[in-house]
């Protein structure tokens, strides 16, 4: 599934018991991951401790802050790969009008999840180098915008790299010099206009990045679908195109389906 049909997922800040996002086992990218009853461990933050006998957290019950850890198990039979996560508990007040002050329900903010979750689906052809750079890039997606846009930004590095783009010049003072990635980016168009501005427009998301102040979840995950558009041209179209000829040449041939193979 691509990123933009389970974009939704990604956007849920607060897990609760009205929002839970149907998050996929990173291991096997098949399996729901489940939270069975008693997953987690909580503790109360330090300031919550020091004034837990305050009447003032009975009536502000948004205000105690706990951290939470635990595991998610993969439903799949054939992986239960156990998904560890972090993160900080708040209460939130139930909307409906009630004189208990104190009728509130739990609301998870999660930070880090280990293995880090699968934003976009990476093929097998893409080279490992990339994968492992955009994997990494995920583990920031929950904590860190800017960090995971800079590692997204690193991953275009790298595809320039594997695509043979070069990376330094000669200046005018004889001297070498790094070429700046969109400049590689204007390289790579010459030979391929059609995903420049593709690779470009993640570029830009990458870069803000390094400016101050917070990068939203939704323009990273632009970021994400330009790359996974870029990956799947570049790394996946031409083996998909490969293997789907070698059957329609057979089929045309004799004229009727493939029989007899093995379904996996
Ligand atoms: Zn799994």
């Amino acid at each position: 599934m691509s990123l933009r049909e389970n974009r939704d997922r990604w956007l849920i800040e607060y897990y609760t018991k009205y929002s839970k996002p149907n998050l996929i086992c990173p291991k096997c990218n098949i399996g729901s991951l489940l939270f069975n009853p008693g997953w987690q461990k909580v503790e109360l933050n330090s300031d919550t401790k020091l004034n837990d006998d305050d009447a003032h957290f009975y009536y502000n019950p948004e205000e105690v802050v706990k951290y939470f850890t635990g595991f998610a198990i993969c439903l799949n039979d054939k992986c239960q790969e156990p998904v560890g996560l972090i993160g900080i508990l708040n209460q939130f007040a139930e909307d409906i009008p009630t004189d208990d002050h104190n009728k509130s329900y739990d609301a998870y903010l999660p930070k880090f999840f280990f293995p880090s979750l699968s934003i976009i689906q990476i093929g097998k052809n893409c080279p490992p180098e990339i994968c492992t750079q955009i994997k990494k890039s995920f583990s920031h997606f929950f904590n860190d915008g800017s960090a995971c846009a800079n590692s997204i930004r690193t991953s275009l590095e790298l595809i320039m790299n594997e695509q043979g783009i070069k990376r330094t010049t000669i200046d005018k003072n004889r001297r070498r010099k790094d070429i700046s990635l969109h400049d590689r980016i204007e390289l790579f168009g010459k030979g391929n206009k059609e995903l420049k501005p593709f690779l470009l427009a993640a570029k830009w998301i990458g870069n803000a990045g390094s400016h101050i102040g917070e990068i939203s979840k939704e323009a990273l995950l632009d970021g994400y679908e330009l790359l996974e558009h870029c990956i799947d041209e570049l790394y996946e179209k031409k083996h998909r195109l490969e293997e789907l000829k070698k059957k329609v040449k057979v089929i045309n041939r004799t004229k009727k389906p493939i029989e007899g193979k093995k379904k996996p």
